[in-house]
């Protein structure tokens, strides 16, 4: 089968691998119907992941057909439609049982697909661990409206669950990329007062503005005194730094109110500084991330009843045989893309 590749820091390469198999009596193997490339893949492209190892099929974010399944899975069968999570885990660790199940500590747990084990930007992957990381796409969800549902929404529903935002909040988003469109999408489920969304890209912008004409939009330079000037305490009530930039996480504290939460979901490229005397008394929570995948079919019940939509981000579709010109696209931000979707079935 085709599979795309880490061979090594700035090379990906389309290879032909056998086609997996059950290893693990709670494995399951899946016809990837299609799948998408996220940030964190660049991550790995770029060699910001230590832990990615050499060789392995890249991809986490993709929804597919169970193929096959091993004998102690029983939440799953042959040919049902399911979306992947991102993060594999275990279920029994302190951490799963407490749901944080990112910090799951079975050797195959947290992020462990298109990291440290074969992923899915291939026509079949191996789940470990089925039972937990395989949720049924319930009917009337198409693939496409399920895509994002392991990775890129979890995230943002995650953010949003961490972040206590409630209806009086000025929520301030710091980023518009597909995770921090995501964050908004799930921070709109709160009702909160105001939604404010700080982004650099005037295409970025033009898509907020056009998708949800009830948020703000404001741009880096302009943040910090749109948002003292469009909240009720002189900054937001919480924060949401989805961009990862060089400049963003002083940005988010900075726009935060005394005792705001700052969540912070971005994967930076480098290390940030925290300067505690320059925030003494502001008194602020900080939050940090990766996601603890494991809401998968909340979120799943929100897109059927039609209060979540990520089909707008997929601006761009691929066959797996041109994912390098999805890759391309995607890394230079060409093109107004957002996401690429990846068909895996051709
Ligand atoms: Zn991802
Ligand atoms: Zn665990």
């Amino acid at each position: 089968m085709l599979a795309y590749s880490y061979i090594g820091k700035g090379d990906f390469r389309l290879v032909e691998k056998p086609k997996p198999v059950v290893v693990d009596t709670r494995d399951a193997i899946v016809r990837v119907t299609l799948g998408s490339i996220c940030t964190s893949d660049l991550h790995i492209k770029h060699g910001s992941v230590p832990r990615a190892v050499p060789g392995i099929t890249v991809g986490h974010e993709m929804v597919g057909i169970v193929e096959e399944v091993g004998s102690d899975v029983v939440s799953v069968k042959r040919g049902d439609r399911v979306a992947v999570n991102v993060e594999t885990f275990c279920g029994k660790c302190f951490f799963c049982r407490h749901g944080y199940v990112n910090n799951c500590t079975d050797p195959d747990g947290g992020w462990a697909l298109g990291c440290r084990i074969d992923g899915g930007q291939a026509e079949y992957v191996r789940v470990p661990y089925a039972d937990n990381c395989l949720t049924r796409i319930p009917g009337g969800v198409s693939d496409e409206q399920a895509l994002f549902v392991g990775d890129i929404l979890a995230t943002g529903f995650w953010a949003v669950r961490i972040s206590e935002i409630c209806e009086d909040d000025t929520v301030l988003i710091i980023g518009a990329g597909p995770t921090g469109i995501c964050s908004l999408l799930c921070a709109m489920l709160k009702n909160p007062k105001r939604i404010i969304v700080c982004e650099k890209s005037e295409e970025r912008i033009d898509f907020v503005r056009r998708h949800y004409p009830d948020v703000l939009v404001t741009k880096p330079e302009d943040c910090k005194s749109f948002v003292a000037a469009n909240s009720d305490n002189g900054g937001a009530d919480v924060v949401l730094e989805v961009a990862g930039g060089d400049d963003t996480f002083r940005l988010a504290w900075d726009c935060a109110r005394p005792n705001a939460i700052v969540t912070v979901v971005a994967l930076y490229d480098k290390p940030q500084i925290l300067p505690l005397p320059d925030m003494y008394g502001k008194n602020l929570v900080f939050k940090t991330g990766g996601v603890d995948g494991c809401d998968c079919e909340e979120i799943l019940r929100l897109i059927k009843e039609g209060r979540i939509d990520t089909t707008p981000l997929i601006t761009h579709r691929m066959a797996l045989r041109n994912i390098e010109e999805g890759y391309r696209i995607f890394e230079n931000k060409l093109d107004g893309v957002i996401k690429v979707a990846v068909d895996c079935a051709s």
